[in-house]
């Protein structure tokens, strides 16, 4: 049972996940409004109804001209108008310059902006003159209509997650509300007697609770409604109980501890007796243990508990069906090939993801205590190497890197 060649490796695992979770993709969509909708996923594409610029516009203070009424630069014409930002002007007369200010509508007529920086106001009747100190280009300074997004484009796709950008870029075309899949519904639980709520004083033996606050921050930077079922004592009877409980009214049941092949270990035959297990081992490094099958209409998802191995199995193999659930593509960030500035001559068996950070060098370092209950690696660490089962890693070879911040927020 511990020979790697009896583990089911990572990506048969994921394939295995994601037709699962092809099944229970949910199919109800609910209209949020745009002002409230961050880290949801859109369910339909987002076309836009206008141009964006809505008109040509100035992009600096300055004055607006005709470029062909100066033929060279120092040449003085009369300041016909002004027209700040949110007011519309009129058509330019041939042979006057209109004062204009960044964000202001371009005046019919008008090709060219100069920037204040090269003009020179001159006193004089009503508005004045302007000496021009160079010679504009036409179309020089100017946001023209639809340079942006082009009306009856799609700004954001189905499948989206709505980031903050994304948010500008809806609310840019108008967009009020937005219709988005609604939240997958989580059910979380920890197992394991010794553990301890933070706010509680610690007995011997007793441990903090940590995956319960990792896990559930996770659940929520995904854009999951979290039922939080709290802590399960390590007793058959006591975790199946919280799986029916969970089973009711969740997309995907999420458990972290008892999921290895000890006597305190009882997640595997709870959701045997409750539901379907479909495998309890993937070849990887932290997490060997992972467990997943179903209950009722719930998927199962049991982590390991050692507080690293959850966070990355979370990340690695949670993220892509909650991805696969909200009809987003599940395919993790794209790895990127950098150095590493360290050597790794005893690789697992096993594909490992090693915790390593950003150095001033521009390569990677590694944190010095890889041990899957090493907590403070995950903060101190920018991100994971993806290194294949058996790869000796030698300093300056290119390794595959993971940002922790996308794994995280994608
Ligand atoms: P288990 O997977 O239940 O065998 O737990 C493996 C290790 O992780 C043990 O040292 C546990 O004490 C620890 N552990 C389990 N659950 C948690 C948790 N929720 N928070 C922090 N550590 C945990
Ligand atoms: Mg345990």
């Amino acid at each position: 049972m511990n020979d790697p060649r009896t583990l089911l490796s990572l990506d048969e695992a994921l394939a295995r996940l994601a037709a699962g979770a092809a099944r229970h993709t949910l199919l109800e969509a609910e209209t949020v409004s745009s002002f409230d909708a961050l880290g949801r996923v859109l369910a339909v594409d987002l076309d836009s109804p206008i141009d964006v610029p809505p008109a040509d516009n100035t992009a600096m203070d300055g004055y607006a001209l005709r470029a062909a009424d100066l033929a060279q630069a120092g040449g003085v014409l009369p300041v016909s108008q002004r027209i700040p930002a949110g007011h519309v002007g009129t058509a330019l007369q041939p042979g006057t310059a209109a004062r204009i200010f960044t964000g202001g509508l371009l005046p019919e007529g008008a090709d060219a902006v100069v920037m204040q920086e090269q003009c020179e106001a001159l006193a004089g009747e009503g508005l004045g003159q302007v000496r021009i100190d160079a010679v504009p280009q036409p179309g020089q300074w100017i946001r023209r209509r639809g340079e942006d997004v082009k009306r009856g484009t799609t700004v954001l796709a189905a499948g989206t997650r709505l980031t903050p950008q994304a948010l500008g870029l809806a609310a840019t075309i108008g967009a009020a509300t937005l219709v988005v899949w609604r939240r997958p519904r989580v059910a979380l639980f920890s197992t394991g007697d010794e553990l301890v709520l933070p706010g509680q004083p610690l007995p011997p033996g007793g441990i903090y609770n940590s995956n319960r606050h990792t896990l559930r921050a996770l659940l929520q930077a995904a854009g999951c409604e979290v039922q939080d079922l709290g802590i399960v004592p390590d007793r058959l009877d006591a975790t199946r109980a919280a799986l029916r409980q969970a089973a009711e009214a969740s997309d995907l049941i999420l458990t972290s501890g008892g999921v290895s092949v000890g006597e305190e270990d009882h997640l595997k035959p709870a959701v045997q007796a409750e539901g379907e297990l479909q495998s309890w081992q993937v070849a990887m490094k932290p997490g060997k243990p992972l467990a997943f099958g179903r209950v009722g209409k719930a998927l199962v998802m049991g982590l390991p508990g050692n507080p690293v191995s959850s966070f990355i199995t979370f990340l690695l193999a949670v993220a892509p069906v909650l991805r696969t659930l909200q009809g987003m593509d599940a395919a993790r960030p794209a790895p990127l090939l950098l150095r590493a500035d360290f050597d790794w001559p005893r690789p697992d068996r096993r594909r490992e993801f090693m915790r390593v950070r950003f150095n001033a060098e521009g390569g990677l370092a590694l944190f010095p205590n890889q041990s899957s209950g090493v907590l403070t690696s995950t903060v101190w660490a920018d991100g994971l190497v993806d290194n294949p089962a058996g790869q000796v890693v030698r300093r300056g070879d290119l390794v595959r890197f993971l940002s922790l911040d996308a794994l995280v927020w994608r």
